[in-house]
Parts: structure tokens; sequence; C-alpha cells
């Protein structure tokens, strides 16, 4: 045996994104019907005329959710939501899904069936078909894997890799709500532990708890694209928070960017709860996670057909590589764009 030491990388290093290249630099693909595999929300492969879509997201107690404050039901919900969304974010119809539970001997049938009564909900929000899983014991918490399939005609597909210069930068519904909602819920937390008698008053927080605790995939969007005629360039959905997924986007497609602060869509509820807070509203804007809208780009002759819709905001457009990612403030000067993200490790 060598006496030399084994070398050890901390995953924190090189942290989630550059774990997941290193994993899949050492796979290749052997089947031609892969036509996707890793890097994309979700895995692309061809079935027929059409192609299916594949994706999967596991959430684990104490890191993506505290069961003191979110209900069964919405994490149920929540948990097929969140797969669907990534189906969504490559303009795809989500088809059917497979739920994995690992449970600790701390919940009952009942609380199980809680769970399923919000997985119940959210398959007919989607019109999605449950159709399988795998159920096992967890040493303490619970650990939920939900793997959703889709479909796609192959020309519908976006991809996260075709933005072109001159495109139009699009992003639905309103960003940091899910963040500030979650800052509340922790804080209440913290006042309940010290003061049980306390009961929390939510009420005007009403919005964001529900973004943090029941979000929606934005289907509505897909249809309304659809309908319009319009196939996103590409696109991804927000679950990191907005300039890391911009990030995604200018890397894979080679691209710079360009977005501005005025055009940035918050909610009045998750600007004045930042401000309560005394955290920057554009900085949870942009780094917020967890609002599950879609971000995406278009050319810009497409954007008759759709600047009408309600709940899409044009932010900005896609630029030369060489001109890197920008934020143009209110006050009209031109900053980097940064990105914080959600780190796990
Ligand atoms: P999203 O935020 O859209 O769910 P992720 O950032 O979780 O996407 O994943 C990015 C890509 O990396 C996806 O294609 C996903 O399937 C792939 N991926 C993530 N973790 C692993 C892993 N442990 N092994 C193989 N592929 C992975
Ligand atoms: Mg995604």
């Amino acid at each position: 045996m060598s006496q030399e030491k084994e070398k050890r990388t901390e995953i924190g290093e090189i942290g989630e994104f550059g774990l997941i290249d290193r994993i899949s630099k050492s796979f290749g693909h052997k089947n031609p019907e892969t036509l996707v595999g890793i890097g994309d929300d979700a895995a692309v492969i061809e079935s027929g005329a059409k192609v299916k879509l594949v994706t999967t997201d596991m959430l684990v107690e104490g890191v993506h959710f505290d069961l003191s404050y979110i209900p069964l039901q919405h994490l149920g919900y929540k948990s097929v939501a969140v797969n669907v969304s990534d189906i969504a974010a490559m303009n795809g119809k989500p088809k059917q899904i497979t739920v994995s539970l690992g449970l600790s001997n701390r919940f009952s049938v009942e609380a199980v069936e809680s769970f399923y009564e919000g997985v119940k909900f959210a398959c007919e929000d989607y019109a999605v078909d449950l159709i399988g899983g795998d159920t096992t014991s967890s040493p303490t918490g619970l650990i939920i894997s939900v793997t959703a399939i889709g479909e796609a005609s192959k020309e519908q597909v976006s991809y996260r890799k075709n933005a072109e210069e001159n495109d139009i930068i699009c992003v639905t519904g309103d960003l940091g709500g899910a963040l500030m909602g979650l800052t509340v819920l922790e804080r209440e937390k913290e006042v309940f532990k010290t003061n049980p008698e306390m009961q929390p008053d939510i009420s005007a927080y009403e919005y964001i708890v529900k973004r943090q605790l029941k979000p929606s995939a934005r289907m509505d969007v897909i249809f309304e694209l659809e309908e319009a005629g319009v196939v996103p360039t590409s696109m991804i959905d927000v679950s990191d928070g907005l300039a890391s997924e911009l990030f995604h986007i200018a890397k894979q497609s080679e691209v710079g960017i360009t977005i501005y602060e005025d055009k940035l869509p918050i909610d009045e509820v998750t600007y004045n709860t930042a401000v309560e807070f005394k955290m920057d509203p554009v900085t949870c804007v942009l780094n917020g996670g967890e609002d599950y809208e879609l971000l995406f780009t278009i050319s810009q002759t497409d954007f008759e057909k759709i600047k009408n819709l309600p709940d899409v905001s044009a932010i900005g457009y896609i630029d030369k590589k060489e001109n890197g990612h920008k934020l143009v403030t209110k006050g009209g000067n031109t900053v980097p764009l940064q990105a914080q993200g959600w780190k796990h490790f």
C-alpha cells in the first residue's frame, strides 16, 4: 500500500455546480435516443415524433424545509410543483411523476396521507399521473425525491444554451417573495421558541408566506406562449435566484447579459418586508431562491406576440459575450451583475 495520503477535496471547494460538472465529464452516452443528459432543467430523450423530458429533485428535511412551519399537505404539493417547474422550463408538458420517501418513525400513517393529499392536489392542477416511487425508512428526518416525466415536440424544446445576441430577456410573475416569506417564517419560529404563548400573526405576509410554502409551477405561461406561437430561444426556472439562473443561460449560450433594475418585478409585500428586515429589495429579487418563475429569452421579432401577457416582464437583453453581465441601476449606472445563489455546501 502506498504511504501517500489520498487527496481529499471538500465538496465546498468546488461547490454543487462544480461537483455536477465533474460527474458529468466522466459519463458519455451510449444510446442515440439520449439527446441531452446532465446540464439542463431536464434530460431530453427521443421518443417517436416527440421527446420525453425527465427531471428529479430531492427535498431534505432541515435543508429544504422545516416541518415546524410547512404543513405536510403543502410539502406534498411543493414537491410535485418544483419538478413540474423543471418540465415547464424545457417548454414541455408534464405527464407522470414518481414519488419516493425516506421516513423516520416520527411519521404516522396519517402524516403520510396528509403529504399525499398535497401530492394529489398538484396532480390535479398540473394534470399529471402518479405512477410509482419507493418507500424506505430513514434514521431521522424526511427525505422526498420526485421524478417528473414530460413531453414536447422536438421543435418546441427550449434549452439553456440557445440564447442569441439581441434576444429579449423575460421573466414571469414577481421575484424575491419566497425568500422574504421564509425570512418571516424563520422570525416567527424564533419568537415562538422564546415565548410559546405568542401566537404568530402572519396575515400581513400572507402572499409571501404562500410563495414559500406553496409555490406554483408556471404551466399557465407555457400554454400562453404556445397560444401566442412563441418558442423561447432559451429558458430556465428560477429555483436558485434570478442572477444565478441568468449566469447559467449566459454560460451555456456563451453570451453577455444586460438587465435593468427598474424592470425587475417585485411585489409590494416583498418590497415592504425586505425594507422591514433591512435587506435590499433588489438583492432579494436577484438572489432570492425558490420563486419557481420562468426566465426565458425570445427573439425581438416575437416580442409583439407576448408583450401584452400580464404576467411576463421584459427585464433586459442578450449581449455579446465580451460585454459581460451587467445591471443598469435606477440611477443609470452600469454595475457588474453578481450571483450568490443557494449554496448547499
Ligand atoms: P435544477 O435546479 O434545474 O433542478 P440542478 O442544478 O439541480 O437543476 O441540476 C443541474 C443538472 O445537473 C441537471 O441536468 C441534473 O439532472 C444534473 N444533476 C444534478 N445532480 C446530479 C447527480 N448527482 N448526478 C448526475 N446528474 C446530476
Ligand atoms: Mg430548474
